[in-house]
């Protein structure tokens, strides 16, 4: 099964696509994750990338296309995927048509309070890419990671600056996806406010799986 999940930054669709992947035994492909541990293993693309991150404005289409290309063509997405955080943009979605076939799209509404409210909350774990939120999801020490004993850290992304402009972004470039896709008869709405126990089974139910 081919997946795309589309929505917010905030909206939990990373948190759902890491248990919907065992689920639908389909691996989890996040455009900001494959960014990110290129910035932090020193690649060429991570030194391009990491000042546009950081400022919550999108990498260029070219440059995620391709990665995105490459990513599709490993062994383990010949099965299926969930795409997370691609497309983001017309351009984007219309490479994405000449790749492969999308089965569903699942659109996770989410209201702009609430968005805000997930994002400044949000904390990570830098090596594992566990996260946290400071209210809904604590550690079960303040700050530290369950796991490996780290100190949490903020993305650069999720101080307050860089939040309104990843909201401004998301809605000038990638809402007119919803629209695209509805056209096509591929979107499915999820309700993104509940627990992601509740989350995770709509979509399950959504997908008739
Ligand atoms: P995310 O983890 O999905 O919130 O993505 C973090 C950041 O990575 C975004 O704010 C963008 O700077 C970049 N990024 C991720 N996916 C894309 C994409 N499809 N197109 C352009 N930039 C992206």
């Amino acid at each position: 099964m081919n997946l795309v999940f589309l929505g917010p930054p905030g909206a939990g669709k990373g948190t759902i696509a890491s248990e919907a992947k065992s689920t639908f035994d389909i691996p989890h492909i996040s455009t900001g994750d494959l960014f990110r541990s290129n910035i932090k293993g020193g690649t060429e693309l991570g030194k391009q990338v990491q000042a546009i991150l950081a400022s919550g404005d999108l990498v260029p289409d070219s440059v995620t296309i391709a990665m995105v290309e490459q990513r599709l063509g490993e062994a383990d997405a010949q099965k299926g995927f969930i795409l997370d955080g691609f497309p983001r943009t017309i351009a984007q979605a219309d490479a994405l048509e000449g790749m492969r076939k999308v089965d569903a799209v699942i659109n996770f509404v989410l209201d702009r309070e609430q968005i805000v409210a997930r994002l400044s909350g949000r904390r990570v774990c830098k090596s594992t890419g566990r996260t946290y939120h400071v209210l809904y999801n604590p550690p079960k020490v303040e700050g530290i990671d369950d796991e490996t004993g780290e100190a949490l850290i903020q993305r650069e992304d999720d101080k307050p600056e860089a939040i309104l402009n990843r909201l401004n972004v998301y809605e000038a470039q990638t809402e007119p996806l919803i629209a695209y896709y509805r056209a096509k008869n591929l979107l499915i709405d999820i309700d993104a406010s509940p627990s992601p126990e509740v989350v995770l089974a709509s979509l399950v139910k959504a997908l008739g799986k």
